[in-house]
Parts: structure tokens; C-alpha cells; sequence
């Protein structure tokens, strides 16, 4: 997807998986396949790419996870996110967009638990979404990306609870 480089040392060079794990509504592409765009230089329509393509940074790349999680390595794409709470206010939540290609890796699945104890990650890829809370699969979706409807429980400024509506 190329993007602005926000940390020294750290670009996207020749991965391009946040063109396969995530979901890019303006083209309906959906999460987890290869974008139709997608050519083996990269994006085929780079400069009327979608503003989603355009502005989106992986937490890879703003150096806030480890070096050896670089997405074109691990298959999934970290992200943050936010929801609205049963208050109104929005709560941070971690994604990881998974490639529905690849097998999920242990190495990967137990940063990802650990992660979890301190917010909520929802993990998604072609068959559905997932929330994850203290290491613990909360809740799980059918078949997309669409957690708006859960109901949540909020403590602190984090979700502890959350259920399908
Ligand atoms: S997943 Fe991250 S590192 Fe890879 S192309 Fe997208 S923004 Fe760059
Ligand atoms: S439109 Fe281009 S940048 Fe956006 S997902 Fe497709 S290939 Fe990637």
C-alpha cells in the first residue's frame, strides 16, 4: 500500500500486505484476499489510489511493535482502531488483519494474547472477526468485519466484556 515512513529505519519496502488483510470499502475489496490492484510492482492505480490506501500506516511501521512482526514476514497487519462505548466515548482497540492465505503462527498468536491484556484486539480475516480480552476469544463474528453491534463493557478506559448483540 506504500505509505509515509514514520519511523527511522523502518518502511514498507517490498510488503504490501495491508493490500491483501484489510479491508478497503471505497473498491470493496474485502479483508484477507489480494486486492484486484494489486500488480507485481505494487499498487496498479498509485496515484488515484483510495484515501484509505493512501493514509493508512500499520503499527509495524510506526515502530510501536517489534521489528521481527514486519507484516510480509507474519502474514497480518497490526492497526489501531477505536469503538464507541456504552457511554458514547470511543475505547482503543487493537486489529490484526490477517492474510486468510496463511496459518496463523504461534510466535505471532502469543504476542497477540499478551497484547490482549492490556486492550482488546479484534483478529479478522476472510471468515470473520474475533474479539480477544486477556488472552481469552470473547466473541467471534460470522463472516466480516463489522463489530459496531457488540455490546460493550467498559472499565477504565478498556474494554473488560463484550458480547454479540
Ligand atoms: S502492512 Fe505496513 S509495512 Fe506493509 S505495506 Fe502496509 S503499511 Fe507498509
Ligand atoms: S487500491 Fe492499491 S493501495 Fe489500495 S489495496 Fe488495492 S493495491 Fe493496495
Amino acid at each position: 500500500m506504500e505509505s509515509s515512513v514514520a519511523v527511522p529505519n523502518r518502511s514498507c519496502g517490498t510488503c504490501r500486505e495491508c493490500c491483501v488483510a484489510l479491508e478497503i470499502s471505497e473498491i470493496k475489496k474485502p479483508v484477507g484476499v489480494y486486492c484486484d490492484l494489486l500488480c507485481a510492482e505494487g499498487c496498479s492505480i498509485y496515484q488515484t489510489r483510495p484515501d484509505e490506501c493512501r493514509k493508512f500506516d500499520c503499527l509495524w511501521l510506526e515502530g510501536q511493535i517489534p521489528r521481527w512482526m514486519k507484516p510480509n514476514i507474519t502474514h497480518v497487519v497490526p492497526w489501531r482502531n477505536g469503538v464507541k462505548g456504552p457511554d458514547g466515548q470511543t475505547v482503543p482497540i487493537l486489529r490484526m488483519s490477517f492474510n486468510h492465505h496463511f496459518r496463523h503462527d504461534k510466535r505471532v498468536m502469543r504476542w497477540i494474547k499478551k497484547a490482549s491484556h492490556k486492550l482488546m484486539v479484534v483478529l479478522s480475516d476472510r471468515s470473520g472477526s474475533s474479539c480477544m480480552i486477556d488472552g481469552k476469544i470473547a466473541a467471534a463474528k460470522g463472516h466480516d468485519d463489522d463489530i459496531k453491534d457488540m455490546k460493550l463493557t467498559v472499565k477504565s478506559g478498556r474494554i473488560v466484556g463484550v458480547e454479540t448483540a
